[in-house]
């Protein structure tokens, strides 16, 4: 395929060249386990398409990723979970080909998260949501 990459790790499992454990697949979308979960049925989906950040996938992979998201998460069965996605390393990104983790969580396992909210003035988001508009 000529969006996926050589030396990427997640083009190669896509690709059938590294094994996984895969559950899903279809046009635009691979789904396989995380060979280091941090829950029972961690699974990651990812686009058949090389980009580091979400930003960079086209509109209809990301279609796509939506659409198997709610289908993989149906699958893995968890009553409590977390999708998470990581862009950049600073952000915790490991690997670079965008991926979505569906983490089931329950008291014993699953994702910890830390949210240092912030009080901004409705002045300053209102600053902030006309910035993001004017670059849309
Ligand atoms: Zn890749």
């Amino acid at each position: 395929m000529e969006s996926l990459k050589d030396d990427c790790l997640f083009c190669k499992i896509i690709q059938g060249k590294i094994p996984c454990k895969k559950v899903y697949e279809n046009e635009t979308v691979f789904a396989f386990l995380d060979i280091n979960p941090i829950a029972v049925g961690h699974t990651l989906v990812i686009p058949k398409y090389h980009a580091a950040q979400c930003h960079e996938v086209p509109e209809d992979y990301m279609a796509g990723i939506g659409k198997a998201l709610s289908v993989v998460a149906k699958a893995v069965g968890a009553k409590n979970y977390n999708i998470l996605q990581n862009n950049g390393s600073i952000a915790h990104q490991a690997v670079f080909h965008v991926h979505f983790h569906i983490i089931p969580k329950d008291a014993k396992q699953g994702l910890g998260i830390q949210w240092p909210a912030t009080n901004p003035s409705g002045d300053e988001l209102e600053k902030t949501a006309e910035e993001i508009k004017s670059r849309i």
